[in-house]
């Protein structure tokens, strides 16, 4: 298995054939010490880059015109002197001299065009795998790893889109498959990319067995189903790059029940990648980094080489105050997993593999209200969970229905909405576990909730609107929780009262939150997860949070940390010393403040945070580190109680078990 190391640069050097002064003041020396003194232990640098450029000596591929030294080995060289590992970057799908020089190897979208930027655009083109070009690569990383110490390889953009090149057409058509339906397409590339990934790896394994192998761009939920062709995972995810701050945790939690070893990948741009002449704050840097351990993950900071080859000293010194601070954590990380008690089982791999907005309404809502949760799909073992949420939608295929009425028969429990689990035809795949049946939606476009005592803890005693109609819930053998009122009427040009949705005007007893008579199921006849993620309306996640509380009613770790601040749970289970636990507790809040950008310019100062741990037993000591200050602790009934007099941005907590 490969072990990553826990601080790591990714420095990108796309540099145009135009540029004339390429590694003009490259010093080997400078460059690996600069990257020493910033507490940096693992540099993935270039090979080959989206201009098609390579930067070592090659009879394959196309060295850099105005390089004059073989930049690649002097790197590697330099870096391994000083104990920094040193893996390369290959762009796959994105060589602009390839493109340029081989029409015939790019990707033709259904109207017959090239994808990619176009005749007058600045940009990047897309090669098609399933030509001649993914020998092309091939041999260049033969090359590479052959000629090289390399310590692994990064291939960036693996990517195929659904290709209608002559050779894709023909390719589909000999396999049976039918190249006008876009399903079949889409299949053709899925394989293509397959079959490039294992032709790729195998010529690392060979000469490298022990190289870290990674494909980018391809992470998706679903990706699971490939885990076999990377030895780890990275998580591009620059919070200011159009990814958001909640990108980062939700796949984190996803990749990290199928991958030991993951990098949060950041970069020190203020904006996005190439950014020159930025950098984000110390603040942004830490937060992302302490975030990345906070789950389990190890940290990569995006840079990129001014073409002269001199790496900014002003970047380094920001990225070394903080990986100096990754540095004296690492021992309570090392080896360490994150520790989740329930689960969102995401739909998004019938979609299009990202985030959905059901998907985010709820990890919001469990990242806010600290639960300990990890981001599933439909592959993955669901006994490992106490509770699954299921948020709004779930194609139920009958393997995972298969799968999921073992898990609830064997104790699990279930909160899910609206229309998950109802297939296409609107049959709904529990009815009789769950106790009731779904009828299709309402005809209402708003309807009003009307909360019973069981959920009423911390939810305003008046009726609460939800702009989206039920699915209309048939009680067979369960209790209702929350009913409906219906408005006066839809809003329409003929019917329409004040400057929204009508008022409610009467009480119905139909069914809004549903309970089944074991107990083990909590239905939302409304989609409160999508509209949780639109609205941000807070009685949507209180009433999900008490539904979840009486499904799990002791749950692993309470605190009265505030909502933005995040509190996770790491394990270390070594054979050689005893199971300790750690808490990481994190106090950052970006704010918008630009349309698009979220700014963390300082940390925040928490004050006295109480947290209950339900550890079990009495751990032999607890403390925060690295400062290794004893904390003080009081133990009861399984659950260990302790309060944190101070949180300046990150802290963490490590209990001795
Ligand atoms: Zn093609």
């Amino acid at each position: 298995m490969v072990v990553l190391p826990f601080r790591q640069i990714h420095l990108d050097f796309h540099t145009s054939p135009l540029i004339p002064d390429v590694a003009a003041d490259f010093d080997p020396e400078d460059f690996a010490r600069t990257l020493k003194d910033a507490f940096v232990n693992s540099v993935t640098v270039f090979a080959k880059c989206h201009h098609g450029m390579s930067y070592y000596d090659t009879k394959v591929g196309i060295k850099h015109p105005a390089l004059k030294r073989d930049l690649l080995g002097e790197m590697v060289e330099a870096c391994h002197r000083y104990g920094i590992r040193v893996p390369v970057y290959i762009s796959v799908v994105w060589d602009n001299w390839a493109a340029e020089h081989h029409p015939e190897w790019r990707q033709v979208n259904r109207e017959g065009k090239f994808i990619g930027a176009e005749p007058f655009q600045a940009g990047w083109k897309w090669l098609c795998l399933n030509t001649d070009y993914a020998g092309y690569v091939a041999a260049q990383t033969e090359e590479v790893v052959r000629n090289y110490e390399v310590d692994g390889v990064f291939f960036d953009i693996v990517m195929q889109w659904e290709c209608y090149c002559e050779k894709c057409r023909r390719d589909m058509m000999a396999q049976g498959l039918n190249p006008e339906n876009p399903e079949h397409a889409r299949r053709f590339a899925q394989q293509v990319c397959e079959r490039f990934m294992r032709r790729v790896n195998e010529i690392v394994k060979r000469y490298r067995p022990q190289a870290s192998i990674y494909h980018n761009s391809r992470l998706r939920i679903g990706t699971s189903r490939e885990a076999q062709f990377y030895t780890h995972q990275e998580i591009e995810s620059l919070p200011t790059g159009g990814w958001g701050y909640l990108h980062f945790p939700f796949f984190a939690r996803y990749v990290r029940t199928v991958w030991k070893e993951f990098l949060g990948m950041t970069a020190r741009f203020h904006r996005s990648w190439a950014d020159f002449g930025t950098l984000k704050t110390e603040a942004a840097l830490s937060y992302e980094c302490f975030h990345a351990l906070a789950l389990g993950g190890k940290c990569s900071v995006g840079d990129q080489l001014h073409p002269r080859g001199k790496l900014d000293k002003a970047v380094y010194e920001l990225i070394g105050k903080v990986y100096r601070r990754v540095a004296e954590l690492e021992e309570w990380c090392e080896g360490a997993e994150g520790v989740a008690e329930i689960a969102i089982l995401t739909n998004a791999d019938m979609e299009d593999g990202r985030m959905t907005e059901s998907d985010e309404g709820a990890t919001r809502m469990l990242m806010e209200t600290h639960w300990q949760f990890d981001v599933i799909d439909r592959y993955a073992d669901f006994n490992r969970y106490r509770a699954l949420v299921v948020p709004d939608r779930f194609v139920p295929d009958p393997q995972t229905v298969r799968k999921l009425r073992a898990y609830l028969q064997k104790g699990g429990k279930l909160l899910f909405s609206h229309r998950a689990f109802v297939d296409a035809q609107g049959n709904f795949a529990l009815a009789d576990l769950a106790g009731f049946n779904l009828k299709g939606e309402s005809s209402w476009d708003c309807e009003y909730l009307l909360v019973s005592k069981a959920l009423a803890d911390g939810v305003p005693d008046t009726t609460h609107v939800v702009n989206a109609p039920s699915m209309v819930v048939e009680l067979r053998n369960a209790k209702s929780l929350a009913t409906i009122g219906e408005p006066y009427f839809n809003r329409t040009w003929q019917h329409f009262t004040s400057h929204r949705h009508s008022p409610m005007a009467k009480v119905t007893r139909r069914p809004a939150i549903v309970q089944s008579a074991d107990g083990r199921i909590v239905y939302f006849a409304h989609p409160l997860f999508r509209l949780y993620a639109q609205h941000g309306y807070l009685v949507y996640r209180q009433l999900v949070i008490n539904a979840l509380r009486l499904l799990v009613p002791d749950r692993l770790v309470e605190t009265d940390a505030p909502s933005f601040a995040h509190v996770t749970l790491t394990r270390q289970n070594s054979r050689n010393r005893k199971a300790r636990w750690m808490l990481h507790l994190l106090a950052y809040a970006p704010i918008r403040r630009t349309r698009t950008i979220d700014i963390v310019e300082e940390p925040i100062v928490l004050r006295d945070v109480s947290l209950q741990v339900r550890t079990g037993k009495r751990p032999q000591q607890v403390y925060l580190a690295p400062q290794r200050t004893p904390l003080p602790f009081e133990f009861s009934d399984g659950v260990t109680n302790l309060k944190v007099p101070e949180v300046n941005g990150y802290q963490l907590v490590v209990l001795e078990l």
